[in-house]
């Protein structure tokens, strides 16, 4: 059936069994540029990376102001008013630039052995 973008009026042909779904498949599989699909992707990307979810990549998660900070920081180099941040928090370094328009997310954890005997 058809669906419409509810974020630029687009119609896409999706399978759904109400129009309610199909609106919001058809919302959400739409490749438009919308601010509000980049604030959701940028917080399901930064909840992966620096949430509750690093845990599945061997990181320690942030606590929540530090979530925030990063949630923030991202913000700001999207609109523009900062260009790059770089800080460290939990036994990780964090690294978020502004790249062509995209903004970029990189955490390294800070893993040193050392062994004395
Ligand atoms: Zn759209």
């Amino acid at each position: 059936m058809e669906g419409l973008c509810k974020n630029c009026g687009q119609m896409h042909l999706v399978s759904a069994e109400t129009q309610e779904e199909a609106d919001r498949i058809a919302s959400e599989s739409c490749d438009c540029e919308n601010e509000a699909k980049w604030h959701r992707m940028m917080e399901e990307n930064v909840e992966m990376l620096c949430g509750e979810q690093s845990r599945d990549l061997n990181f320690i998660p942030l606590d929540d102001t530090s979530l925030r900070y990063v949630k923030t920081t991202c913000e700001l180099i999207h609109a523009g008013f900062i260009s790059n941040a770089k800080f460290s928090a939990a036994n990780s370094e964090i690294k978020i630039n502004g790249v062509l328009g995209k903004v970029d997310i990189k955490r390294t954890k800070k893993q040193t052995n050392q062994m004395t005997i």
